[in-house]
């Protein structure tokens, strides 16, 4: 098999040497190191390691990294199983090297109540893919309505966060609640921060064609949210997360708010700190998501908040849909792409490239920080640990059909330069590989 053959997800086979690679320690500093993993575990990490009845991959020129932790993805079932499945969603966060995951709750119905977490989970569990996957409830029941879910029964039910992503709280007395809410049964609110009637003046547009008092209607849709959103978190108590945080003037209130010690986090997503809304000039509506892509000085405060540590995590948004549904045409498609696939590569290009960010830096953005918030823990390389790794690859990559496991493809990435590949992920027994494993 060469390495052109498409990327592919098995068992692993029962001792696997990865050979030739550089293992990425907490200080960011590459060390040559193979590592042998047996029954799901390593069995051995050490600088040459000589096993004979061992399947092998090539890792030269890899790093080798703990699996990454990525808290905002869309896997779409219940209800929505033609756009992605919990299996074909764990199926692209292998492909993407990401071995943890925090699904969204706006699914159909939401996942409100304890039944529905436990669906999910139960799901994760049974495929033995060995991607934990993790659930954020929904603070309401269903959209629109004017009281909350019961809280505590889906923090009993095992949810790490609550959150309402998809459906964004309006009302601010109802937000208040919220917060006070996730304040007492102890969870992170993840928050989507928009004001909907100031994005439904502002429409669908582009930074090349938008009026200027358009497109700062658009970035204020996000920012009254925010700074909405940081007050309640201030008067509550409660540890607010701002999901996919987009704006240059959010970012400014984010630094603000961390400056007067209020407890709040926020991730930002590879497309917001890559392109702009010129984008859709030429994606369409494959470069629509929400929040949508913004000014050029808004991917400069995004990249630069990543670089300084305001904004502390890289998330993917992942949000499958079908091709029809994207061909319906700029208004009428949905919003949202795939992003489980390309995170890693499109950050390490961004920042690690374009910017110098450290390793160290990297992976705490990508998994350190992701999985403090949740209570999750980074996987340790060490002899000994479960194997939950990815091998990426550097080099100049370009990303193309192949590179993508989900079910959706809607990403205006494919034929994107980047200087990272996802080349191997193992989570314990499950094994993707873009390249050829050679059999013992
Ligand atoms: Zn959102």
């Amino acid at each position: 098999m060469s390495d052109a053959t498409p990327p592919r997800s098995t068992g692993t086979p029962g001792r696997l040497l990865l050979w030739g690679g550089r293992v990425v320690g907490a200080d960011g500093e590459p060390e040559p190191a193979d590592i042998l993993i047996e029954d799901g575990h390593i069995a051995a990490m050490d600088e040459e390691i000589e096993a004979l009845e061992s399947a092998s991959v090539d890792c030269r020129r890899c790093l080798i990294v703990p699996a990454l932790v990525d808290i905002h993805v869309h896997l779409r079932e219940p209800g929505q199983t033609h756009k992605e499945t919990v299996e074909t969603g764990c199926r692209a966060a292998q492909a993407g090297g990401v071995g943890a995951l925090v699904c969204m709750p706006n699914t159909d119905p939401l996942l409100a109540r304890p039944d529905d977490v436990e669906f999910v989970l139960e799901r994760a569990a049974q495929l033995g893919r060995g991607v934990h996957v993790m659930v954020a409830g929904s603070v309401l029941p269903c959209r629109g309505a004017a009281e909350l879910s019961d809280l505590a029964a889906l923090a009993r039910a095992g949810c790490v966060a609550l959150s309402d992503d998809g459906f964004s709280l309006q009302d601010r007395e109802l937000a208040r609640e919220a917060l006070a809410g996730c304040a007492e049964v102890g969870l992170p609110f993840f928050a989507h921060c928009e004001d909907e009637a100031l994005s439904a003046s502002a429409g669908v547009l582009d930074t090349a064609t938008g009026t200027e008092e358009r497109l700062t209607t658009s970035c204020r849709a996000e920012v009254v949210a925010v700074e909405r959103n940081i007050e309640l978190a201030d008067d509550t108590g409660a540890r607010l997360h701002i999901l996919h945080i987009s704006v240059a003037e959010s970012v400014d209130l984010l630094r603000q708010a961390k400056a007067d010690g209020i407890r709040v986090t926020a991730e930002a997503c590879p497309h917001h700190f890559t392109l702009t809304g010129e984008a859709l000039l030429e994606q369409g509506s494959l470069a629509k998501m929400s929040p949508p892509l913004r000014r050029p000085r808004d991917v400069r405060a995004v990249t630069q908040g990543l670089l300084d540590g305001t904004i502390d995590i890289i998330a993917s948004d992942h949000a499958p849909h079908t091709a029809d549904e994207k061909a319906r045409g700029l208004e009428a498609a949905p919003a949202g792409i795939v992003g489980l696939e390309t995170m890693a590569a499109l950050a390490y290009t961004a920042l690690c490239e374009r910017h110098d960010l450290g390793l160290d830096e990297f992976l705490r953005r990508l998994a350190g920080a992701p999985a403090a918030l949740v209570g999750a823990t980074v996987p340790s390389l060490e002899a000994g640990a479960p194997a939950r790794l990815a091998v990426f690859r550097p080099g100049e990559w370009t990303i193309d059909e192949d590179w993508f496991l989900g079910k959706g493809r809607n990403t205006p990435f494919i034929g994107y330069p980047v200087t990272l590949r996802p080349w191997v992920t193992v989570l314990e027994h499950a094994l993707f590989s873009a390249t050829s494993v050679s059999p013992h």
